[in-house]
């Protein structure tokens, strides 16, 4: 009897799952293990809204499992180790996985996979988180992309990525289960209970992931190219933490907007698609320069003269007490939702890097902590390219002004209201800026600068200007 083990990811979704799919094809009996190895992620093992994602996405898968009458067999320890063990221990044959494309994930997949063959298994690996893969898109010269535009373009002239698979129905369980760790025992849940905002805003899992899809498309989708700006409204698919875990694939994402009809497939879509390609923009970028998740993408930017003593600031950032309204509901909607307008993110990441002169590296290690989708490739190129020194940056030149910013995208103050409660009875023409409020107007709200709500905590125009030169200084050098 032929045996296979699908050895799940950040794959968590049985549907449109290739090594799923070969295995429940060409394989008998089929076991279904999920190894935590967060110490094989080197700097970046999950994050605490991660685990808090992870545990809940693995009830899910598992409950899904379970429906269909097998398990899911979970293990802790070194990959290598806990599937050696399991081959032994269910007698298989081979070892099927889908691809990640993160430094540590591959390297560590490359020892596994030559374990598991000295052992005398098969193993295969399929694509399955990606449109495209990593090496099959290069420039002329035969380079990596390091610019947005071209690569998409190079990516649209590709064959269209290939349909979905169907959600695997009969899983052929095996007669009998090797032993299982429990959920519980991985201890990814908090021991302080922080998590009822997450709870409230998230259904992580595959279903979850499906029914945010459906109301994208349904309400969203066809005004996305403008609302996706504005953080107070509901214009933007938050799909993030489901792709990130895998639980719904970019090629069902991709079909599912492609299969709608053609007088809907307007600006909207196209926009949505688009930043689908930032996604794959950012993973062959990973994937090119591994270790861009710690250093600039150019080199020279090393040389930005980051602030040296910078505790009191950067906890000012991390708790949304930095006095710009805009940036300080942006960190506190991350803290309570593990989840960040992209606007807003932009506009966080530009003041710390910028007029703070924190290093990008700090606001990159306090998202990937915080946010429910962090995701290596993704945040280290939102990272450097707020920073100004990544692939397809923002222009050394461009810094947000959170003021500006605020009126702008959040005109009426909604979004600020949400978050920063304390500036609410501010007239809209004030809450984005309350320092500069007349007296008449404080007293009115009731509203004390430095008592309700910090003063801001660096000067816009000089932080600006010194960090304007520090970066043309190094532009030019
Ligand atoms: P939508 O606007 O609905 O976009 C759909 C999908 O496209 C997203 O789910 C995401 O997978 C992808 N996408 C959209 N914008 C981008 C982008 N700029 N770069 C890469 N992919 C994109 N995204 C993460 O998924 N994880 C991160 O850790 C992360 N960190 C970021 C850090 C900074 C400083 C910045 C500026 C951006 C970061 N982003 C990150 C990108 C972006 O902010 C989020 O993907 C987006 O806000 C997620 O919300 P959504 O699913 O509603 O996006």
């Amino acid at each position: 009897m032929k045996k296979a083990i699908v050895w799940f990811r950040r794959d968590l979704r049985l549907s449109d799952n290739p090594a799923l799919r070969h295995a429940v094809d060409e394989f008998e009996q089929v076991l279904l293990v999920y190894v935590h190895a967060p110490q094989e992620e080197g700097d970046w093992s999950p994050g605490a809204a991660s685990c808090w994602w992870l545990h809940h996405s693995l009830a899910a898968l598992d409950k899904k499992i379970r429906k269909r009458n097998s398990r899911l067999i979970i293990r802790t320890g070194a990959s290598r180790d806990a599937l050696l063990e399991l081959t032994g221990q269910f007698n298989a044959d081979a070892v099927l996985w889908n691809r990640l494309y993160d430094p540590a994930t591959i390297k560590r997949d490359k020892q596994v996979k030559k374990a598991l063959a000295d052992a005398g298994l098969t193993t295969r690996s399929f694509a399955a988180n990606l449109l495209f893969e990593p090496w099959t898109i290069s420039t002329k010269d035969d380079n990596p992309y390091k610019v947005y535009t071209p690569f998409w373009k190079a990516c649209m002239k590709e064959p269209a990525p290939a349909g979905p698979e169907a959600s695997v129905r009969a899983l052929r369980a095996p007669g009998k289960f090797p032993a299982s760790e429990s959920l519980d025992a991985l201890e990814l849940l908090p021991v302080i209970n922080w998590d009822d905002g997450l709870e409230a805003a998230w259904t992580p899992g595959e279903d979850g992931a499906g029914a945010r899809l459906d109301r994208f498309l349904e309400h969203a989708i066809d005004v996305y190219a403008t609302s996706r700006d504005y953080p107070a409204q509901a214009g933007v698919s938050r799909l993030s933490p489901h792709l990130h875990f895998g639980e719904i694939s970019p090629r069902q994402v991709w079909h599912a907007v492609k299969g709608m009809s053609a007088a809907r497939e307007a600006q909207g879509a196209k926009t949505f698609l688009k930043e689908i390609g930032w996604r794959e923009f950012a993973h062959h970028v990973l994937y090119h320069f591994p270790k861009t998740p710690d250093q600039p993408l150019y080199e020279k930017y090393a040389a930005f003269p980051w602030r040296k003593r910078h505790g009191k600031l950067l906890k000012a950032w991390q708790k949304g007490q930095t006095g710009f309204p805009i940036v300080d509901a942006g960190m506190r909607q991350l803290w309570a939702t593990g989840w960040m307008h992209n606007r807003v993110r932009m506009i966080v990441a530009s003041l710390l890097v910028k007029n703070l002169r924190i290093p990008w590296q700090k606001g990159a290690k306090w998202f990937w902590d915080t946010l429910v989708d962090a995701d290596l490739a993704n945040n280290t190129l939102g990272w450097q390219w707020s920073a100004g020194c990544g692939a397809d940056a923002a222009p050394y030149f461009r810094i947000f002004n959170p003021v500006t910013q605020s009126q702008k995208f959040d005109g009426d103050g909604k979004y600020l209201r949400k978050w920063v409660p304390e500036l609410a009875a501010l007239p809209d023409k004030w809450i984005h800026e309350p320092w500069n409020a007349p007296r008449e107007v404080c007293e009115a709200a009731g509203f004390t600068i430095g008592a309700d709500y910090p003063a801001p905590v660096v000067d816009m125009k000089e932080s600006r200007a010194d960090a304007l030169a520090a970066l043309k200084a190094i532009k030019d050098s």
